[in-house]
């Protein structure tokens, strides 16, 4: 019988003791800060194969492991969450309504709002597009 390692909660409970944000995009791929670089790299919790899309350094759980030791975690750039980016700005938004102001700025901020919306429905699904496109050969 094969035996096959479930890396998902091996990965979590990792990224949780060094306090590494992550969040999902694409199946199993996950993105995080490069411990190098800082921008966006991918990992792949199914197997722990992971790539700095910028600086492109890539490896396995245990050259993670072995990273993440080198940089200490208030030394680390923030990954930038859009998920929770959109959150805030859906936030600041219904902020917004909550003042008192003329119809003309109300309805301004409302058609506004819409368009934002739009707009990131839109950018989300190229991303997710330009994700599944371009994987890397790892994995
Ligand atoms: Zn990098």
């Amino acid at each position: 019988m094969e035996y096959k390692v479930k890396f998902k909660p091996v990965l979590q409970s990792f990224f949780k003791q060094h306090k590494v944000e992550y969040f999902h995009q694409f199946e199993n791929q996950y993105f995080f800060s490069c411990f190098l670089c800082g921008e966006r790299a991918k990992v792949d919790f199914d197997n722990t194969l992971w790539q700095c899309m910028t600086c492109e350094i890539k490896g396995n759980l245990i050259d993670l492991i072995k990273l993440v030791k080198d940089e200490p975690a208030p030394n680390r750039v923030k990954i930038y969450n859009p998920a929770r980016e959109r959150k805030r700005i859906k936030k600041k938004f219904g902020y917004l309504k909550t003042l008192e102001m003329d119809e003309s700025i109300i309805k301004y901020v409302q058609k506004l709002e819409q368009e934002v919306n739009i707009l990131l429905t839109y950018l989300i699904k190229e991303e997710k597009q330009n994700i599944a496109d371009k994987r890397p050969e790892i994995f």
